[in-house]
């Protein structure tokens, strides 16, 4: 007997799934339902049909329901909804939309891919016509449908990837943006002093609202006026929502599945639910970080693929796991590239893990070579082995690079000493002899070998209280555009012939505008016998540092 394998949910991991299983067993009976109009569409390419820069919404659907049946003899079933599962009978109550029926089917394996939903905002006024999600194709015709009915004015509700990529590309699209979140920062998945560089390229762009949330929207003439808990009013012609998501997972705890945080469907590591003939997979499931083991929920394209495919080979009979997501995103947001993998500092003093960090501003490649940019990088490791915990990447060129090699790293578990290793594709256009992810691993193994002592921005005042010193070694140029009120100042290059000027006894913090400057002035400095830190990322970082403390 074939083995009968239903699939509900049709996208990112379901198509992912059937599409591997056909590949295994031809003989298969596969089929998806899927509740939507379209399977298989590219819903991370949504945000970029509103600026036109996907011209044609039919490029987002990489395969219809034909196209599919063709190529994978799959039965596909769109406008279906998957109502009940009877894990008992081993069948599922399926409603056909169209028609308004129902059937009842049997499956030998079933597999869950059913996504999430966006985050309802409990505000007066959530329901009015003008209020949008964006996570399918209908989502984004209605909005395509305000914009060419003379909508001119956007609010978005949540300052993450998705949000950034809907502000961005309504800019482009010529509607003026608003943008509401309810943290002190942008892209929370990043630290203050990273996530703020991203706050500073918004102004003149967006109008950007933190701390803050939406009360109430009111209907005004063709328009909503929108209230905000400061009480700040806002005139808009629409309002999109994208403050996060939420496990669709009623169907799975319907019929007594086990469920875990925010709701998520437990598997295990061979995607297994509770039920070892109902796998779950993507955005709807509880999967383990793979840094530190905690179980998470991290909704990202790349997972729920790699997951359909993993549970189509154990369906199979293979004996496949998953070994967990770093949680590596990226973003464009206008001139910015915006990456992360891995913990960021937040999570890591929740975790209780012993973590130290550098903080580099290399240049994405040589800097005689036109075009270069700064590659503001941070780095948390162990600290007792150098073992890498998490990175963030943010600049204009050659930072998707560096956050794949370090993702790649991290996944294998490696350290910083392994950075140091790497020999990586270097010619004028595209890095320089030592890559930025190398001197990222110098910066840390120099910290953890005991070359040069580290101090970091948020260490200064209470430095400075406590009577020490800071010491710029920049040029007087650099100085004038701004400097750590109270440093001293003596340039590297005179540092040797002005050392005596330093006062005896005391503590030094050195900073230059990196770290790097700063760093040999240590070198000289401690070499004749100074109590001497660097101030990792210089004085870049601590002016990062004090603008993410500012509203
Ligand atoms: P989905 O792809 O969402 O598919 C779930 C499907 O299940 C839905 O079509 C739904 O209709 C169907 N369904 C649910 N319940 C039922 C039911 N009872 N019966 C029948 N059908 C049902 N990720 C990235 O990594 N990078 C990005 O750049 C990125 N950009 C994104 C941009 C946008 C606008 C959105 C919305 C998401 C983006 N994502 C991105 C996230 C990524 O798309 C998801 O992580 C991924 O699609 C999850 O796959 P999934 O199979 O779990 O769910």
């Amino acid at each position: 007997m074939p083995r009968k394998v239903i699939i509900i949910g049709g996208v990112a991991g379901g198509a992912s799934c059937a599409a591997r299983l056909r590949r295994n067993d031809e003989s298969a009976e596969i089929s998806i339902i899927e509740r939507g109009e379209h399977i298989s569409f590219a819903n991370c390419g949504l945000p970029y049909h509103l600026s036109g820069a996907i011209p044609d919404y039919q490029d987002l659907l990489i395969h219809t329901p034909e196209s599919f049946r063709s190529r994978f003899n799959v039965t596909v079933r769109v406008r279906h909804e998957a109502l009940e599962i009877h894990r008992e009978k081993k069948t599922v109550l399926i409603r056909d939309l169209k028609l308004d029926r129902t059937s009842e089917e049997p499956y030998d394996q079933l597999v869950l891919s059913p996504g999430a939903s966006s985050l309802k905002i409990p505000f007066e006024g959530n329901q009015l016509p003008a209020v949008y999600n964006l996570r399918n194709i209908p989502d984004l015709q209605s909005i395509m449908k305000a914009i060419s009915c003379g909508a001119k004015r956007a609010l978005i509700v949540g300052c993450g990837y998705i949000g950034l990529e809907v502000a961005e590309n309504l800019v482009r699209a010529g509607l003026s943006v608003f943008m509401v979140e309810t943290a002190s920062q942008v892209l929370s998945n990043l630290d203050p002093e990273m996530a703020v560089i991203v706050r500073n390229l918004m102004s003149g762009k967006i109008k950007l609202c933190l701390s803050d949330r939406i009360r109430k929207a009111e209907q005004n003439g063709s328009g909503l006026l929108l209230t905000l808990e400061s009480g700040r009013q806002i005139g808009v012609d629409l309002v999109i929502v994208g403050a996060g998501v939420v496990p669709e997972s009623m169907l799975a705890a319907s019929c007594g599945l086990k469920l875990g945080i925010r709701n998520s469907i437990v598997v295990d590591a061979f995607l297994r639910t509770s039920d070892p003939d109902i796998y779950a997979v993507g955005d709807a499931v509880e999967i383990e970080n793979a840094v530190d083991g905690t179980r998470v929920c991290l909704p990202l394209a790349g997972p729920a693929n790699r997951q359909g495919r993993i549970a189509a080979d154990n369906i199979c009979g293979a004996e496949r796991k998953y070994s967990g997501t770093l949680g590596t995103a990226i973003t464009r947001f206008f001139e910015l590239t915006v990456a992360s993998c891995g913990l960021n500092e937040k999570c890591l003093k929740n975790s209780g893990i012993d973590f130290t960090k550098v903080y580099t501003h290399a240049l994405s490649h040589a800097g005689y070579y036109p075009g270069a940019g700064s590659l503001s990088l941070k780095l948390l490791f162990c600290r007792a082995d150098g073992k890498l915990l998490g990175a963030q990447i943010l600049g204009t060129d050659g930072v998707d690079k560096r956050m794949d090699v370090l993702a790649a790293m991290i996944k294998f578990k490696k350290t910083v000493f392994d950075l140091t290793e790497l020999e990586l594709s270097y010619a004028p256009p595209y890095s320089s002899a030592k890559d930025p992810v190398n001197l990222a691993g110098y910066a840390a193994e120099n910290m953890l070998r005991g070359i040069v002592r580290v101090a970091y921005p948020e260490e200064i005042d209470l430095h400075i209280s406590d009577g020490g010193i800071v010491l710029d070694v920049r040029s007087q140029e650099e100085i004038s555009a701004g400097a750590i009120p109270g440093s001293i100042h003596i340039p590297l290059p005179e540092l040797r012939s002005k050392m005596a000027q330093l006062p005896s006894g005391k503590p030094i913090i050195i900073n230059c505008q990196t770290g790097l400057r700063s760093y040999i002035a240590c070198r000289i400095l401690s070499q004749h016998g100074l109590d001497v830190r660097n101030l990792s990322g210089g004085y870049k970082t601590y002016k990062f540092y004090k603008q993410s403390s500012e509203p």
